[in-house]
């Protein structure tokens, strides 16, 4: 997957702004801070093109990035803060679980936990709540450089337990800065966008 051409087309939060062009999507979900910015900015193979909107309470927004003129990228926001308002969280759930389950050019999800901790009660509950729908996932752990080499194993193994995930469910170990697990990332998207066609 080599990207040449990245645009982005809109910035949505009603379902009648998603775009209808049809071409095939992968969502990207995490919470702000996990490096989501960082993940896609290295898939995009551009330094600074998603910018992480970032503090709470802000309006959060479905980021569609045009990839190729051949397939999206849509920045799902975070949501759980405990600084946030209940309302504005429901909010928020509504917005993403709209888009999750009613959007027809969905391919798959990348659900990214910060590789470093064990996985937070906001890990496990979308987890259960992924399964539930029976979107397809790739899990990828960020910031895995901060991890001693000798660790990093070890650490998936714990992820992969703690999480309960199916041996056929992929987890990637990633890191924005040393680029490894960009290729595992990039073979899994392009495998949903043909299983797809
Ligand atoms: P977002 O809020 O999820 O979009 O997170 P960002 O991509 O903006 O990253 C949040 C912070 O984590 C920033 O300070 C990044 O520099 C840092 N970060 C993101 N990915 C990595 C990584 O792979 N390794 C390290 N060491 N830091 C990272």
């Amino acid at each position: 997957m080599k990207v040449t051409d990245v645009e982005l087309t809109i910035s949505a939060v009603d379902p009648k702004q998603y775009p209808t062009t049809g071409y095939p999507e992968i969502g990207f979900l995490g919470r702000s801070n996990v490096g989501k910015s960082s993940l896609t900015n290295v898939l995009m193979n551009r330094k600074d093109f998603a910018h992480t909107s970032g503090q709470p309470g802000k309006t959060q927004t479905l980021n569609f990035y045009a990839i190729n003129q051949e397939l999206y990228f849509v920045d799902v926001p975070g949501y759980g803060y405990a600084k946030v308002s209940k309302q504005e969280r429901e909010k928020w759930a509504t917005m993403i679980e709209t888009y999750l389950t009613q959007r027809k050019t969905l391919r798959g999800v990348i659900n990214l936990i910060d590789g470093r901790h064990r996985p937070s009660d906001y890990d496990l509950q979308m987890r259960d709540w992924l399964d539930f729908y029976h979107i397809p996932v790739l899990y990828v752990a960020t910031k895995v450089d901060k991890l001693p080499k000798s660790k990093i194993a070890q650490q998936k193994q714990l992820l992969r337990r703690e999480l309960e995930l199916e041996a056929e469910e992929p987890l990637v170990m990633f890191s924005a800065k040393t680029k490894v697990g960009q290729a595992e990332i990039e073979a899994w998207i392009t495998q949903q966008i043909q299983s797809a066609s």
